[in-house]
């Protein structure tokens, strides 16, 4: 879980020694921005039944960042996670490629991880993005090593034994 991979994030994989040095500095200050960026959407949180306050931060491929929050409801099961929030977010402004998501909450002594649900949100958009989770500190790990063996919209394009009376 120490394995940084800011590389993961970085745009022009063609640079030189000495720009790969400023590329990850970059990289890092994306990371720290979508942190705090993060901690700043947990403040929107609707949790009055959890009270566990999550907000997510997420970095498209154009540097367009959307943030979102846990949004809870009377019915339990249709709560929303800060991830998929966001994500939706996003998807629904016409974003379909990101590079990292942050993610923070109020956990004091861990860092928040992603639930199953999320983590297959995340997958249909693709498993080379990060996932960043902060306490101030953070980590990085890609959508594929949260998820590994995954399903995934490539899945439901391959060779079927039967098809449907449809056809589709
Ligand atoms: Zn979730």
């Amino acid at each position: 879980m120490t394995d940084l991979r800011i590389n993961d994030l970085r745009v022009d994989e063609a640079d030189t020694e000495a720009s790969n040095h400023s590329s990850e500095k970059e990289n890092e200050d994306w990371i720290k921005t979508l942190i705090y960026q993060s901690q700043g959407a947990k403040e929107f949180s609707y949790c009055p039944y959890s009270k566990f306050r999550v907000g997510a931060a997420l970095l498209a491929h154009d540097g367009t960042v959307f943030t979102g929050c846990n949004v809870e409801n009377a019915s339990y099961n249709l709560g929303l996670c800060a991830e998929r929030t966001t994500i939706a977010k996003a998807v629904s402004e016409g974003y379909r490629r990101f590079k990292t998501i942050a993610i923070a909450s109020d956990l004091e002594d861990q860092f928040i991880s992603p639930c199953g649900g999320c983590r297959q949100f995340m997958q249909e958009f693709g498993d080379q993005w990060s996932v960043s989770k902060p306490d101030g500190s953070y980590v990085e790990m890609t959508v594929g090593e949260l998820l590994p063996v995954s399903f995934g919209p490539e899945d439901l394009k391959k060779k079927t034994m039967f098809t449907t009376q449809n056809g589709s």
